[in-house]
């Protein structure tokens, strides 16, 4: 059974139900609604896609919205345009004229306060260097470092350069309202650059949607030096952490990309927090059906560092290889993950005695070789133990009495969730879900299992068993 989860942006070329349904069964755990691009009325046709698919399926597919956040973006663009290294253009903001056809609109009024004369302007993810050469009032003129062809709303960055937005857009606030209104396990909150962005978005759900502020995980998006410099104080107040690669690899020296990925990976493992990473894993694939070795070789990297998921962006929203990028993620985990990792939850910060408790049963199902360590839990904290303690041999099997917990748990590295009813009777509880095992995860009679929950005994006492499935 694979370790690591795999998580899929969704976009054109994957917006039906039968592709969704393919997607699932090659290997997706949960889809991602990049609200940089998505409407309302399309993320919620998605979302009922999965809502649909979640009834027919052994296991559930999690949902992600994405926020687009306090991102500059390049304007609608009729057609490409065609920069060279060399050429001079124009960028306009504040509905400034285009003053040639090669005018670029950024929806930044503050851009040109914002920069200075020698500054350098990025856009879509590196590809394209500018460098300012002159301000006025509504435009300015630069430079072209590194030409290429600029299409529409492509990601424009002030690398080093604090802008001046706010951690929550009004149009975040907006595409949260719209999440909180519909089936949803996950906000990922993009350019978190300090622990108080996450705790506003908190805040914002409290205020809007009290009854899911303890049910939807908040993934703090990494993307810029702030982020990193604030790292610790993010991890303690967020649920999860996306290694945003896209703009972490133009706002920070790239060459520092992965000792940073690596940082981030290592801190959530000792905080016990999600951790996901993102972008370009298979970019190659957009276009060509066999991904490159190096590709291969990182996606390893990020499976041997023991992230909780990897993701895709481009490849699976208007790639051509959408299902084959899934079977290459599942394949090249499964292969990694025969190999021991680099075993970060070694330092993984235990406060309670039910986290020493969840260790332990670990260590114990590990050592038995068991062929599963089932966790019976109502909200998913005492799976969220477990998982903190990256098991090597036994996967979990959680299982629980709410939906949504189940879902939640799509992003726990090596969890299987199930729900089933809770009865008043504990050995009743665990009937169940041993009938579970048998007729959606393969077991059989007499295959040994390590049993850890606080429902077994009374709600205060966690009880760990070794258990023969009858
Ligand atoms: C990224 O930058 O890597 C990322 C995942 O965020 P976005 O898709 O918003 O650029």
């Amino acid at each position: 059974m694979r370790k690591t989860k795999i998580i899929c942006t969704i976009g054109p070329a994957t917006s039906s139900y039968e592709m969704l349904a393919k997607m699932h069964e090659t290997g997706m755990d949960i889809i991602r609604l990049n609200m940089s691009h998505a409407t309302h009325k399309w993320a919620e046709r998605m979302i009922g896609h999965i809502v649909e698919l979640n009834k027919h399926s052994a296991f559930p597919v999690g949902i992600l919205l994405d926020t687009q956040g306090p991102e500059i973006r390049t304007g609608v663009r009729e057609s490409d345009l065609d920069l060279k290294a060399g050429d001079e253009i124009t960028i306009t903001v504040r509905d400034g004229m285009s003053v040639e056809e090669s005018s670029i609109r950024i929806n930044y009024d503050e851009l040109i306060d914002t920069v200075n004369v020698g500054d350098k302007i990025t856009v879509d993810n590196g590809l394209i260097n500018l460098q300012v050469l002159e301000k006025h009032h509504n435009l300015m003129r630069c430079m072209v470092l590194d030409g290429g062809k600029l299409g529409s709303k492509k990601h424009v960055n002030l690398p080093g350069i604090r802008v001046n937005l706010p951690a929550i857009t009004q149009n975040d606030r907006e595409d949260i309202l719209f999440g909180l209104e519909h089936e949803l396990d996950y906000i990922a909150l993009s350019f978190v650059r300090e622990a108080d962005d996450v705790l506003q978005l908190r805040s914002f759900i409290e205020e809007h949607k009290p009854e899911k502020a303890n049910t939807i995980k908040i993934i703090a998006k990494i993307e810029d030096q702030q982020g990193v410099n604030n790292l610790e104080q993010i991890v303690q107040v967020c649920d999860g952490i996306m290694v945003a690669r896209g703009d972490l690899g133009v706002e920070i020296d790239l060459a520092e990309l992965p000792n940073t990925q690596r940082r981030i990976v290592q801190m959530c493992a000792e905080y016990g927090k999600r951790v996901i990473v993102a972008t370009h894993l298979l970019e190659s694939m957009i276009e060509n059906p066999i991904p490159t070795r190096a590709e291969v070789t990182d996606v390893a990297n990020a499976v041997y560092e023991e992230a909780d998921a990897i993701m895709l962006s481009g490849e699976t929203t208007v790639g051509k290889h959408p299902l084959r990028c899934i079977r290459y993620l599942d394949s090249i985990a499964r292969a990694t993950e025969r190999k021991p990792g680099l075993d970060f939850t070694r330092k993984l910060r235990k406060n309670s005695d039910k986290e020493h408790l969840a260790a332990t049963a670990v260590e114990l199902a590990d050592s038995l070789e068991a062929r599963g360590i089932v966790v019976v839990t109502r909200h998913g904290i005492m799976a969220n133990f477990v998982t903190n303690c990256h098991p090597h041999r036994s996967p979990i099997f959680a299982f629980t009495n709410i939906g949504v917990t189940r879902r939640i748990m799509t992003l726990n590295r090596y969890v299987y969730p199930f729900k089933i009813e809770f009865s008043k009777e504990p050995e009743e509880t665990l009937a169940r879900a041993f009938r579970e095992l048998k007729d959606k995860a393969g077991f059989v009679p007499g295959d040994k299992v390590v049993v850890i929950s606080d429902l077994l005994i009374d709600q205060d006492t966690v009880g760990i068993q070794i258990r023969y499935l009858p």
